[in-house]
């Protein structure tokens, strides 16, 4: 006689699903919710997790982190004129300052493609213009102190460290 699984018999079972989607650990699950970690883990690893749940957990995760990258490429075109009007100047204070804000949206944008699954592929057009890099070149080595965030920013640029 097949057994039940507890977790899909569970009257909480559509939060237990999403918060195993959402990555929530399975002990605090099992904690909130009185079943064991046990009867969770055969409920993940044995396919009982409804796959349009975790597509449309993955679709979420994408655009959110397309409207992040959208924002950083904002940012660097942005930030690009800003530095270009900054140097014609002589104002290299304000052109860095520019650098530092890009920087900042760069390593946010790092730790957001590093939680995305591994399988989860994030295009970023880079436009390949001069003054792109040339601050590209900033970035870098403004990232220099945070090998981590300069890694995954190289990844998300498209170039290897
Ligand atoms: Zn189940």
């Amino acid at each position: 006689m097949p057994q039940l699984c507890s977790v899909c018999q569970h009257p909480q079972r559509e939060k237990i699903d999403g918060d195993i989607i959402s990555g929530v650990s399975l002990r605090n699950i099992a904690e909130q919710c009185s079943v064991s970690t046990t009867a969770l883990h055969r409920h993940k690893s044995g396919g009982h997790i409804p796959q349009s749940l975790t597509l449309a957990h993955e679709a979420k995760e994408v655009a959110h982190a397309n409207t992040l990258l959208q924002q950083v490429k904002d940012l660097v075109k942005k930030a690009c004129g800003l530095t270009d009007r900054a140097e014609h100047a002589g104002d290299l204070r304000t052109a860095l300052s520019g650098v530092r804000e890009v920087r900042g949206c760069l390593e946010l944008l790092a730790r957001v493609t590093g939680e995305l699954q591994s399988n989860t592929t994030v295009n970023i057009a880079i436009v390949k213009n001069p003054e792109w890099i040339a601050l590209r070149t900033k970035i870098i080595s403004a990232l220099q102190p945070h090998p981590a965030a300069r890694s995954a920013v190289l990844q998300a640029i498209g170039e290897e460290s």
